[in-house]
């Protein structure tokens, strides 16, 4: 990336500029193209999903740059420790969150396309943590579990399960992302909430 190569050569005032500007860059990106030390498993890009359908044509991490420097961030600190993010949704376009909202239109599991979430905003990700060996972090449920045992203040989770979440938590946090108190799983990039909704759709092979 550019950004990195002119580092050096400028001055404080005008580096300064360029972390403001990376800072807010808000194009759409895939994260892929940006790093590789991530695990995806897409799960709308499949049937494997709570609506029972795939509704993305192929399975891509789109994100606004911003998010994705965010996420890459947060992602070395847990791999200084071993592990690793694996995603399971990134940006969502709005047409995507209108057909989820015609399967499941209950706002306690999907987001009103009316108001958008911040999946539309491309400031949001759904993730949990494996190991060097690919293996899942025991985090209490599944991805997309609804029901009370999901959220971050359940009590009766095993020690376990409670480290493991406040290790994912306290990480992404750490690199400006806020948790869903409701989903283990669910991380909004913090200057999110003023991006517009997006329906930018990503091309297929
Ligand atoms: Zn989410």
């Amino acid at each position: 990336m550019s950004f990195y190569s002119c580092k050096s050569q400028s001055s404080p005032e005008i580096y300064k500029e360029q972390q403001t500007a990376i800072a807010e860059d808000t194009t759409f990106v895939n994260l892929k193209e940006y790093s590789t030390d991530f695990v995806y498993d897409m799960k709308y890009a499949t049937e494997d999903n709570f609506l029972k359908a795939k509704v993305y044509d192929c399975a891509e991490c789109y994100l606004r740059l911003k998010t994705v420097q965010a996420l890459i961030a947060a992602n070395k600190e847990f791999l200084k420790k071993g592990y690793r993010i694996k995603l399971f949704d990134c940006y969502r376009p709005l047409a995507i969150q209108k057909s989820m909202w015609k399967i499941v239109p209950n706002p306690e599991y999907v987001a009103d396309p009316a108001k958008g979430s911040i999946h539309n905003r491309g400031g949001a990700v759904d993730i949990t943590l494996v190991d060097k060996n690919g293996k899942e972090l025991d985090m209490g449920t599944p991805f997309d579990f609804f029901g009370v045992e999901a959220g971050h203040n359940y009590p009766n989770l095993s020690k376990k399960v409670k480290n493991n979440r406040s290790f994912l938590k306290k990480i992404m946090t750490q690199h400006n992302f806020k948790s869903l108190d409701s989903e283990w799983w669910h991380y909004n990039l913090q200057s999110a909430l003023k991006d517009k909704v997006a329906n930018t759709k990503w091309d297929c092979e």
